[in-house]
């Protein structure tokens, strides 16, 4: 095949990024992935081993000389998020990548790049191909269907690792080292509704322009969320007419705090209702924060609806939009800045005769999880509701020691000549599900440095996997 990346180290690394941005590799279609992987394996004489789920372990001897020293193990997934612009032509299940470079970037064309988690991949390739010279033991775990629950790590036999320090290589940022994530589940919350004809004038009432962002690594940073935001708009108004609900819809996505939010009303008088929600919209605008300045709020007549929501079922959808508890519950109180414990309403969605709210609730301690869907037990029998609760995830506690963490950070000095970031995240990692099933794993979380996942701009700083790489050889000789 024709190389894209040119002149860069490491040679190796570049060569396996390439050769793997090739094969389509969408969450749920990772068998030719797999293929690969077991004929790398076959090739090269290298302990090869893939379960029904085509997650793959490879396992590499330690190199001469270091045959006493503890294995190591590296992990990362081989599935990706797949978006795309707008009029792009590509088809993830068939298309390679278009990979280009962009001045220090590494970028494809119209798409994401896969670097999340590609560069996991071609770095234990890299590593199992012999480009590392001195290194003990050396397991490759590559894991399946991250990207839309942690699905491959959660079904692996972790009776076939030795290794007892992880290198997880599924972070972002070239001079931080992740330690710790939290753990998190998800709740459909449905509320049942009864419908009526449809009197008076309908309007659309939409919420709009907000920052959004990730539910975990955002949630703190004081954006608003567009579905809580309706549910006080909402709140205002019904004291003051008989509007009733026809549909509401808000988000895309349990995890993200969502930007968006439209309501489909039914009113005695637009100009009342219109007006008490301007009002209210304009309150809002004055408290929001900076990054929220996008906010807007627009109230349209609109044509006639055949039914709405009788008045005792317009409140009840109302009162749980306004009233469920929702953004940051508790600081850590050892770790500065890092979220305990937060509950996100990702999504709302009038179906049939029913009303669903989705949450993404997260915490570093199993407990708070267990509260919090107690907590929406609790709420959804006020509203004569019922929940369902799914893809739950373990979180991963700081270890206050580490010899795995110490002996990167040493690495990463003598490379760089600067301090790694040790840090612990409100996110969720494959790390979680891992250190659920072998508590006594010493587990890092590094990667270079990769910009805007999950994103058509998804790019990979070239010049950060070189110093990356270095620091890896480095750690591999010296843990
Ligand atoms: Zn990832």
């Amino acid at each position: 095949m024709e190389y894209v990346i040119q002149g860069r180290n490491p040679a190796s690394f570049f060569r396996f990024f390439e050769e793997i941005s090739a094969i389509p590799r969408p969450s749920y279609h990772e068998e030719r992935i797999a293929d690969y992987l077991e004929t790398f394996a076959k090739e090269r004489g290298l302990y090869c081993y893939r379960d029904a789920l085509h997650n793959v372990l490879i396992k590499k001897p330690a190199t001469k000389g270091q045959e006493d020293r503890a294995p190591i193990l590296f992990q990362g997934h081989t599935d990706m998020v797949c978006e795309k612009n707008h009029g792009v032509e590509h088809d993830f299940l068939k298309d390679p990548l278009k990979l280009w470079v962009d001045g220090d970037l590494l970028r494809a064309k119209g798409t994401t790049l896969g670097a999340d988690d590609g560069i996991a991949v071609a770095l234990m390739l890299a590593i199992l191909d012999g480009a590392v010279e001195s290194h003990p033991a050396v397991e490759c775990l590559f894991t399946t269907a991250e990207e839309v629950g942690l699905n491959g790590a959660h079904g692996f036999d972790y009776s076939l690792l030795s290794a007892r320090s992880m290198v997880n290589v599924d972070s972002e940022h070239l001079g931080t080292v992740t330690c710790g994530c939290a753990g998190g589940i998800r709740t459909d919350l449905t509320i049942p509704v009864r419908t009526e004809a449809c009197t008076g004038t309908c309007l659309r009432l939409s919420v709009g322009g907000l920052m959004g962002g990730h539910s975990g690594e955002n949630i703190h940073c004081g954006r608003a969320n567009a579905n809580k935001l309706m549910g006080r708009l909402l709140a205002t108004l019904l004291p003051k007419c008989d509007a009733r609900l026809i549909s509401v819809e808000g988000g895309s996505k349990d995890n993200a705090i969502p930007r968006e939010c439209v309501a489909m009303l039914a009113v005695p008088c637009f100009e009342t209702a219109s007006a008490a929600l301007e009002a209210e919209a304009a309150l809002i605008a004055h408290e929001l924060s900076d990054e929220d300045h996008g906010f807007r709020v627009a109230v349209e007549e609109m044509d006639g609806e055949a039914v709405m929501m009788t008045a005792e079922s317009t409140a009840r959808v109302v009162g749980a939009l306004a009233a469920v508890p929702n953004g940051v519950f508790k600081m850590n109180r050892k770790i500065d800045g890092l979220v305990e414990y937060s509950r996100n309403l990702g999504v709302v969605r009038t179906e049939g005769e029913t009303v669903v709210l989705t949450f993404a609730s997260r915490s570093g301690l199993e407990s708070r999880l267990d509260a919090s869907t107690r907590e929406l037990d609790a709420f959804s029998r006020i509203l004569n509701g019922e929940t369902r609760h799914y893809n739950r995830y373990p979180g991963w506690e700081f270890a206050p020691r580490s010899v795995l963490r110490d002996a990167y950070v040493k690495a990463y000095r003598e490379i760089t000549g600067e301090d790694a970031i040790v840090n612990v995240i409100h996110a969720g990692l494959e790390c979680g599900v891992i250190y659920s099933h072998i508590p006594d794993m010493d587990i890092i979380s590094i990667a270079p440095t990769l910009h805007d996942l999950h994103s058509p701009d998804e790019s990979l700083e070239l010049a950060s996997v070189e110093v990356f790489w270095n620091t890896i050889v480095r750690l591999l000789e010296i843990l």
